[in-house]
């Protein structure tokens, strides 16, 4: 129907729609440089154990550095990435520095503390994926068992034959699976209970909501009753005061992440941090000021 209506026109757009299609190309075209070019890095989170407070975990948390933008959080550009499918070969250098990252602090002698890295619908769905996870494990020397991949509920809803059997492959080769921002999605217990998982991680708005009005509370302690009864770990997302800590380790939640505990470090500074636990046994709220 463009056509017809003669060359050079084009009708279906507003003057604002070609804006915003100019933009995003713009930006489709800097994200696929800055996956060529090392503009991406990784900040690490720190997962610790609620009782202990010594880091038993991490995640890593894709940033952009753009060069006249500055540091580009991953909400602007993991959604351009996952519809273009950017995301394949962002994803992969994503993994594959986390792992030789991770080796590397392994190596040092420092704790062995796991690493996750998040991966979107599309990754997940990617037929290879098994075959480029064993990859990159092999070519970094990273083992399996160190390395845990976060799903949201969305990619168990999809298509379950399949998601069970990739679910299934990637716990065959030693890496572990938990659902990420769990308790948004529409997954009930007894399909969760398909999948070999390790843990449920409970989104941050839950955690959000403790102390407000009590939805957050009663949906926190049923999430960790029924991950317990189903023999998973459970993590809380978006801990950021010693009130929401005191109530997670109340209802035994094993373990927490969040502003209180950290934000998301780079390299150096989490290096730091683990240095520190290895040399003093020193719990993470000692070292970064937290106050409960
Ligand atoms: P997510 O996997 O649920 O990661 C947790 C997000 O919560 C991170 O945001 C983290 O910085 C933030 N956060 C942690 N503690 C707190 C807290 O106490 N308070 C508040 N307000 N926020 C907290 P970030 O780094 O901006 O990442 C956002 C999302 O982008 C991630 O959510 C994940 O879905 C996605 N993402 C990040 N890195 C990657 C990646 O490498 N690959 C893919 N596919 N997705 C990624
Ligand atoms: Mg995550
Ligand atoms: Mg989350
Ligand atoms: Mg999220």
């Amino acid at each position: 129907k463009a056509k017809e209506s003669g060359k050079g026109t084009y009708k279906f757009f507003t003057p604002d729609m070609n804006i915003q299609n100019a933009k995003r190309l713009v930006m489709e075209a800097e994200l696929r440089r800055a996956v060529d070019n090392q503009e991406l890095m990784l900040h690490y989170q720190p997962k610790v154990d609620a009782e202990s407070r010594q880091i038993v975990g991490m995640e890593a948390l894709v940033r952009w550095v753009h060069p006249t933008r500055g540091v580009i959080p991953p909400g602007e550009f993991i959604p351009l990435a996952e519809e273009t499918g950017l995301i394949v070969p962002l994803g992969e250098l994503v993994l594959t520095r986390a792992c030789a990252q991770v080796k590397q602090w392994w190596d040092m002698g420092l704790p062995q503390v796991q690493v996750a890295v998040n991966l979107s619908p599309r990754q997940f769905q990617e037929p290879n994926l098994i075959e480029k996870v064993s990859e990159i494990l092999r070519k970094t020397g990273f083992p399996a068992t160190g390395l845990e991949l976060e799903i949201t509920e969305s990619i168990a809803m999809h298509d379950v034959d399949n998601t069970i059997e990739t679910v299934k492959k990637l716990k065959d080769l030693g890496v572990r699976i938990s659902i990420d921002d769990f308790g948004t999605g529409y997954s009930s217990l007894s399909y969760l209970k398909k999948f070999p998982l390790h843990a449920l991680k409970i989104d941050q708005s839950f955690v959000r909501d403790l102390g407000g009005d009590d939805d957050g509370a009663s949906i926190i302690s049923s999430i960790i009753s029924m991950a317990k009864a189903m023999a998973l770990g459970v993590v809380a997302e978006g801990v950021e005061t010693a009130q929401q800590m005191e109530f997670l380790r109340g209802q035994e939640c094993q373990q927490v992440q969040g502003f209180f505990l950290s934000k998301p470090l780079p390299p150096s500074d989490f290096l730091a941090l683990l240095e520190r636990q290895q040399e003093t046994g020193c719990a993470v709220t000692d070292v970064m000021g937290g106050k409960a």
